[in-house]
């Protein structure tokens, strides 16, 4: 009994093994035809300034409509993309789309786009970024390109080039999932970020760890005196929201405001000039 229980066991495992290398496989290889056959969606997740209420910032997040996978999350197949090289055609893509969408919105809404490394290293960067903006008339200031400190880990001299160049562009360069990182926060002296999005697993418990509390506190301040920009990302209750208030945060994105949206919802969210509690009424509406 004991033993045939151990032996399906064994033969469920080897299955699950398949079945997910079979999946691997054929994201992989659905990824190099995602941009040609038109299965990448782009959403917009708005950032509101605490102080003011209003939308400052609409993040570009992808969406991949697999034929028959069926939908699938950036957190499966972005780091498939970046292994397997495709994730620059993709990047490309994403960021003629979002500047075209971008440059129907208000002047002081900034956009941002998610680089992964391997993108940043490749040296295509700047030029794909200038082409799109002469081509939609949005301007460099409006763009921000979230990066995480994986762009430190190594501490390499062309890494550190791609990014001056970029900045020099006029574009304002966002330090992503702040805090998660393992690296050291001696690379603040020799490169200066506009800004930092503490991750999210910091405001999961804020309400409760003083931990959680210490370290946004901190944080907040090192950027204030730095300088940068301090965004709070993952705000899904109001508790969460009074917190990163009180601790000095200039910008909140979350689920308590809004998920992320279609370009056609996104861009009557910022013509409409739709506020935080505007924003939070509107969900709690539509969720009853
Ligand atoms: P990220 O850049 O840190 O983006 C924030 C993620 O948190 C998004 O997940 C967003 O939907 C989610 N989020 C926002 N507010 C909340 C909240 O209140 N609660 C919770 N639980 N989640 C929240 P998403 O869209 O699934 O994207 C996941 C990650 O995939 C992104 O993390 C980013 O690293 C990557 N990604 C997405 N689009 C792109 C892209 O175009 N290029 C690259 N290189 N990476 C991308
Ligand atoms: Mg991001
Ligand atoms: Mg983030
Ligand atoms: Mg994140």
């Amino acid at each position: 009994e004991a033993k045939n229980k151990g032996r399906n066991r064994v033969v469920s495992f080897a299955w699950s093994m398949k079945e997910r290398f079979h999946r691997i496989h054929e994201i992989e290889t659905g990824l190099r035809r995602a941009v040609a056959n038109d299965e990448l969606v782009l959403k917009f997740q708005p950032i509101f300034e605490v102080k003011s209420g209003r939308i400052v910032i609409c993040e570009a997040l992808l969406r991949w409509n697999h034929p028959t996978l069926g939908q699938i999350s950036p957190v499966e197949f972005i780091p498939l993309a970046e292994s397997t090289g495709t994730i620059e055609e993709i990047t490309h893509w994403t960021i003629d789309r979002a500047c075209e969408a971008a440059a129907h919105w208000p002047e002081d809404v900034r956009l941002a786009i998610n680089i992964s490394l391997a993108v940043l290293n490749s040296g295509a960067l700047p030029t794909a970024v200038i082409e799109a903006l002469v081509k939609t008339g949005l301007s460099a200031r409006r763009l921000e390109l979230e990066m995480t400190e994986s762009v430190f880990l190594d501490d390499d001299s062309h890494t550190q080039h791609m990014l001056k160049a970029l900045q020099q562009i006029g574009l304002r360069m966002v330090l992503d999932d702040f805090g998660t990182g393992y690296s050291s926060l001696s690379y603040l002296r020799s490169y200066r970020f506009d800004s930092i999005k503490i991750d999210r697993s910091f405001m999961t418990g804020i309400a409760t760890s003083r931990e959680d509390q210490a370290i946004v506190r901190a944080v907040t301040l090192m950027a204030e005196a730095l300088d940068m920009e301090i965004v709070a990302e993952g705000i899904e209750t109001h508790e969460q929201l009074d917190y990163a208030r009180d601790a000095g945060i200039h910008n909140v994105q979350g689920f308590l405001m809004s998920e992320p949206q279609s370009v056609a919802v996104m861009t009557d969210m910022v013509l409409r000039n739709v506020t935080i509690p505007a924003a939070i009424a509107a969900k709690s509406a539509r969720n009853g």
